[in-house]
């Protein structure tokens, strides 16, 4: 039956809107107390935080513990930059001088200050973590140029290379001779990598493969280093071998291959390389992102990265693991050090984000009672709403993050077969998580602090825009969480 709409009149139009002006009077001058004893009202009444009396907090020792253990090796990183005002980002920068700045601290980085990233993500991958958690608060983008070279660059040498890989590359790599590149997605395929179409055909006349882009959509896309300064790459590809049937080679799953670039001297593309500019981005300016196109590019048949698989003189496959799938996932479990640093680096960012929104909504004052001064807006508990959780939520992050760095750590430098899978699901959950949930309190955080924290000397925006992209590189959150309950699954099932 149809409800008959109550006619409003003077009277009852009075009382709605008195009731709505008692409420709202109660944000802008709220009184300590509720109104009566059962009101539901008391939730908009005033949580005084700001002006009660201080907690006693040892504040040395708590900033101590949780800086842990490697807070030398990033006061070193602090030290260095404090002492080059030169080295620092401006605010207004364009995309190709922050490319070269981003270059110059970098370079500072290993040459000035002697900070030699390669040997902890082989030694200790925490104090690599802590350097890039380090170097990503002077600017994210260095953060991240640290990452394209040692964990991406680097990693994929170290991790699906042999001995003979450590000993032509690692130096070169670690002291920048060797800038490099990590070339996976394709202009196609992204998060699907075992659909890339890229191919490095062996030739087993001249002992080498040749690595070609069959398609537009086969341009490797995104290529951090790639646009400027990059000298190599880890190229993803499918290995094909010669066979004796009607199609004449054999798919033996995706690879990674070292291909050079650039001439070491001239920086010159090398024949068969083509290299252009992904452009201006959101965020993350400072990285010079790339996409490559390969024409018959012959490389020697040691660049294969063959931990997981390999080819002889002949052009015969040999692999300890059974199937494509098999090598694939061995190749792919490699990478995870990239997730991991992520999850770590998107709490850093949740700190910077937490600290300056809650120390400013102390500071900042709007409305109070009558002939009294203004109260502090953390006062207000729309503001604790907002931003307390936020610090629990941090807080929860900084210990979950640095315990999946301790197993991490312990996984790679133990060889701890126990510890792949929770590393794996760890890895997986915490960066999709994390990450979105930073994503989201950077709004928050821009929020909470009104039109001031729209001034971009305060950082939210730039925060935002370079964090935005940890969303979705070292895989996509939504498919790392398909993952995650992929392997939750199968852990009931066990
Ligand atoms: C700044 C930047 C730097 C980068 N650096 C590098 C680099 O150095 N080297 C490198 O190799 N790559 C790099 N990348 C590429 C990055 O890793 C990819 O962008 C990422 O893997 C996602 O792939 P995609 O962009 O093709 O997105 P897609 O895979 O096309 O995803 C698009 C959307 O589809 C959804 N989707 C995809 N599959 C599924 C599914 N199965 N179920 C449900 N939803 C799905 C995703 O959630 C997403 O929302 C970089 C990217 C950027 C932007």
């Amino acid at each position: 039956m149809e409800q008959k709409k109550q006619k409003p009149t003077a009277e009852n139009e009075t009382l709605i809107v008195s009731r709505r002006i008692q409420r709202v009077s109660l944000h802008l001058a709220p009184v300590p107390r509720p109104l009566h004893e059962h009101d539901t009202q008391e939730q908009l009444g005033l949580f005084p935080c700001a002006r009660s009396a201080k907690l006693e907090v040892e504040t040395e020792k708590l900033s101590l513990y949780m800086r842990g253990k490697y807070r030398e090796i990033q006061e070193k990183i602090y030290e260095y930059f404090h002492a080059r005002p030169e080295l620092q980002t401006p605010l207004e920068i364009s995309k190709d001088e922050h490319r070269e700045l981003c270059w110059r601290q970098m370079y500072g980085l290993i040459k000035e200050a002697g900070i030699r990233p390669l040997k902890y993500v082989v030694e200790d991958p925490g104090k690599y973590f802590a350097i890039v958690e380090a170097a990503g608060a002077v600017d994210i983008s260095l953060g991240i140029k640290l990452g394209v070279q040692y964990s991406l660059w680097g990693g994929s040498v170290i991790n699906l290379g042999t001995k003979k890989h450590k000993d032509k590359y690692f130096e070169g790599i670690d002291s920048l001779e060797y800038p490099g590149c990590f070339a996976m997605t394709e202009l196609h395929h992204g998060s699907n990598v075992q659909g890339l179409q890229t191919v490095a055909t062996f030739d087993p006349i001249t002992d080498e493969f040749i690595i070609n882009t069959p398609s537009d959509g086969a341009i490797k896309w995104w290529i951090g280093n790639a646009a400027v300064h990059g000298k190599f790459a880890s190229v993803f590809a499918k290995l094909m071998l010669p066979a004796h049937d009607v199609k004449g080679v054999s798919d033996m799953g995706v690879h990674a291959f070292i291909v050079p670039l650039r001439d070491l001297k001239t920086h010159q593309a090398l024949p068969g390389i083509e290299i252009h500019d992904c452009g201006h981005k959101v965020g993350l300016n400072g990285v010079d992102n790339g996409a490559l196109r390969f024409t018959s590019v012959r490389i020697p048949r040691d660049n294969l990265l063959n931990r997981f698989g390999d080819v002889s003189r002949d052009g015969q496959y040999t692999s300890s693991l059974p199937t494509i799938n098999k090598r694939f996932a061995a190749t792919l479990g490699e990478l995870v050090g990239g997730r991991v640093a992520l999850a770590s680096s998107s709490t850093s960012v949740l700190k910077v984000a937490n600290t300056i929104a809650i120390r400013y909504s102390l500071l900042r004052q709007q409305f109070g009672p009558p002939n009294q001064p203004e109260v502090s807006i953390l006062d207000y508990q729309s503001q604790q709403h907002k931003l307390m959780p936020m610090l629990a939520s941090t807080y929860a992050f900084h210990f979950a993050t640095s315990y999946l760095v301790e197993i991490y750590s312990q996984m790679k430098t133990t060889h701890a077969a126990h510890l792949v899978g929770d590393v794996h699901g760890l890895s997986a959950g915490l960066k999709a998580y994390v990450t979105s949930y930073t994503a989201k309190s950077l709004s928050v955080c821009r929020e909470a602090c009104g039109g001031h924290g729209y001034a971009a000397v305060n950082r939210f925006g730039i925060l935002r825009n370079d964090h935005d992209i940890f969303q979705t590189f070292e895989g996509d959150n939504t498919v790392l969480l398909q993952q995650v309950s992929h392997i939750s699954f199968y852990c009931v099932l066990a």
